[in-house]
């Protein structure tokens, strides 16, 4: 099982690495939109992922490719106010609308992946539809840069985050086109229970550990999996050491976080076995609510190694 780092920043690369990530899992590239008044240049965005591949050093990186709208903002974009941002125009939508600034970015994408193992990652997809759509622009930009003899990784792996209840539906077919998946378990969660993820007053009901997320979590690696491709998750929910023994019992192959939390994630990891794991998913499936999940995660945890989980998060410089 790999664990891998979730990075805003290149300079965040080393950080990553020294709390001991072997891959960045999640790439957000939002910062460069949201920190400045006009839209990056395809060379400032190329300058940064080629800087990210090559500190690097041949581990991956999924570069995911623009989530603005929603709960992010950019000062350099106009985006029209809308009553209900969550569900309205952001992400893999937003891009598929201003096309311009959505080759710019997969122009920079894959030029960068002439200097490292860099993957393009696309965010919120719905369905089949969406994602043929985002392909045929890569497409038509690798053409582009071929024609052009700009040096690119012509076998650029294409994965997509599931983060909506629609892509869990029909994960099996999204398989067909995809390299690998990675769960969004804070969108997936915000979405399937119809909780907002920064609404204080129903932050209580925002359950990881729900049964319709487990069985999401379940259906979503049995699709990938029969289709041959890697299951990730890079939701806030993969840094959990608690939820990591079901994680893995679930079967999923890699698990992306806070670099801060890899430490004790791999602790946990080093201490449990797949199959036994695989048996306390089984059982964990098996309860009605959150609530339940949750006594009997506490139980089953508790048993193994609550020294581990209650014990202070080793420094790296401290790691074996
Ligand atoms: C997620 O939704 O789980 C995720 C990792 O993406 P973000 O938090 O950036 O929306
Ligand atoms: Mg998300």
């Amino acid at each position: 099982l790999e664990v891998g780092a979730n990075i805003e920043l290149a300079e965040e690369v080393a950080t990553a690495l020294t709390y001991g990530a072997e891959a960045v899992g999640l790439f957000r590239t939002e910062f460069l939109y949201i920190s400045q008044k006009t839209l990056p240049t395809e060379e400032e965005l190329f300058a940064n992922f080629k800087a990210v591949a090559q500190r690097l050093d041949g581990r991956p990186v999924n570069i995911r490719t623009l989530d603005i709208g929603g709960d992010k903002f950019a000062s350099s974009m106009e985006l029209a106010p809308e009553i209900n941002p969550a569900l309205g125009l952001r992400a893999i939508r937003y891009c598929l609308k201003e096309q311009g600034l959505f080759r710019t970015q997969l122009r920079a994408i894959l030029r960068a992946s002439a200097y490292g193992k860099v993957r393009v990652m696309f965010p919120l997809i719905s369905g089949v539809g969406e994602l043929l759509q985002a392909r045929a622009v890569l497409e038509q930009v690798q053409q582009e840069l071929a024609d052009q003899g700009q040096a690119f990784d012509p076998k650029l792996k294409v994965g997509i985050m599931i983060e909506v209840p629609s892509a869990v539906a029909v994960a099996d077919l999204l398989a067909c086109h995809a390299d690998f998946f990675s769960i969004g378990t804070n969108d997936l969660i915000q979405y399937s229970l119809a909780i907002d993820r920064v609404n204080e007053y129903v932050a209580h009901l925002y359950q990881p550990l729900h049964p319709a997320v487990l069985r999401m979590i379940r259906q979503v690696v049995d699709a990938g999996h029969a289709a041959g491709i890697p299951v990730a998750m890079c939701g806030e929910m993969a840094g959990d050491a608690r939820a990591v023994p079901l994680l893995l019992g679930l079967g999923l192959d890699s698990l992306s976080m806070n670099p801060l939390a890899i430490p004790r994630v791999k602790q946990v990891l080093r201490l449990a076995s797949a199959k036994e794991w695989g048996r306390l998913a089984k059982s964990a499936l098996g309860f009605a609510t959150a609530a339940e999940v949750s006594r009997f995660m506490e139980k089953e945890l508790s048993a193994r190694f609550s020294d581990v989980l209650a014990a202070r998060v080793p420094l790296p410089a401290e790691m074996g």
